[in-house]
């Protein structure tokens, strides 16, 4: 039911940055080269984003924004194991059952561009569109229809800026992409393809924060920590500048980052934080990164050796600025 459907999408889209991640996520999917993203109210009032990847089907718009027969919630428990978007198909429809989702598209190839209109999650108008190329997702009025997630959500300002960090967190991991991010009329970010981590990452962080990086560069039994972090005492830094990813994916885990920490165990000050851009390269069998994708959790086969392999490439990179 719609109902049914609401409450699965409260638990699974958390607030606009969720939604934000998976609509990029798809724009990449989509092999996109140029990714353009407005965000309006902190992403209450709009997310928007536009790419140029391959498109979809005028057939496949209904079926890629509605929830399908076999996806259905069936039990608590099911909603339990949809906390996050680990089944295929199923983003689309849960941001489209608490918002007003509009997807304009056009395959590439074909000169007849479509577009669907899903207003808490019922199909409200379709039909030809004007497009040039690519795909335009717009979802407006995020939780107007459930009071009860809407409450939970913070400041625009603070809204806003989580949007931020999630299209940065992705463009470090898709450098050849041109990301572009406005917020109102104002563009804010323009990230345009870059050849290398630093190039892109001078976009984002302070020159005196750039200035101040090391490489990390480490091989281990098939593993490979890259990356850049910054040497100590050379800015105060900010909490938030800890990027972590493993296999190209953004992850928050505590492991890389109690890893992180523990490398510069003695080597900072009061109130001095890490700056890091981190990529943990790891043979897929040996990581579960669907324990909590929604929080970015993940699961090594082998946690002691990761913790060990991880400390040990950081604390590698510092001991050579130290000789
Ligand atoms: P999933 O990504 O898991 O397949 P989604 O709900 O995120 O599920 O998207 C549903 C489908 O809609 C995708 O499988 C894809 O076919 C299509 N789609 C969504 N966004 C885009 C896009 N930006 N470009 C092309 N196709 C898209
Ligand atoms: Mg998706």
């Amino acid at each position: 039911s719609a109902l049914q459907n609401q409450i699965a999408a409260g638990e699974v889209v958390e607030r606009p940055a969720s939604v934000l991640k998976e609509l990029l996520e798809n724009s990449l999917d989509a092999e996109a080269t140029r990714v353009q993203v407005a965000v309006d109210r902190g992403g209450q009032g709009l997310i928007q984003v536009q790419d140029d990847g391959a498109g979809i089907h005028p057939d496949q718009l209904e079926l890629a924004v509605t929830r399908h027969a076999t996806s259905k919630i069936a039990s608590s428990e099911d909603l339990f194991s949809l906390h996050s978007f680990g089944f295929r198909g199923e983003a689309l429809p849960s941001i489209a059952s608490v918002s007003r989702l509009r997807m304009t598209s056009i395959p590439t190839g074909s000169d007849m561009a479509a577009f669907i209109e899903v207003d808490g999650g019922r199909v409200v108008d379709q039909g030809p569109a004007a497009l040039a190329g690519g795909t335009r997702v717009e979802v407006r009025d995020l939780f107007v229809n459930v009071p009860a997630r809407l409450k939970f959500l913070k400041t625009t300002a603070t809204e806003g800026k989580r949007c931020q960090d999630v299209l940065c967190r992705l463009a470090l991991a898709h450098l050849g992409v041109h990301f572009e991010y406005k917020v109102g009329d104002r563009v804010a970010l323009d990230l345009r393809p870059a050849t290398d981590l630093r190039g892109r990452l001078g976009a984002i962080w302070p020159p005196t924060v750039i200035e101040n990086l090391l490489d990390v560069d480490y091989f281990r039994d098939g593993h490979h920590l890259q990356g850049v972090i910054s040497a100590p005492h050379s800015t105060q830094g900010q909490a938030d500048r800890m990027l972590l990813y493993v296999n190209q994916r953004p992850v928050q885990d505590k492991l890389f980052l109690r890893a992180v920490r523990d490398a510069y165990q003695g080597r900072l000050l009061n109130r001095e934080y890490p700056q890091v851009a981190l990529f943990l390269q790891v043979p897929p069998q040996e990581v579960d990164v669907n324990v909590h994708p929604a929080k970015s959790e993940v699961r090594f086969r082998d946690q002691q050796g990761i913790f060990a392999l991880i400390r040990r490439g950081v604390v590698q990179a510092l001991e050579d600025l130290e000789t």
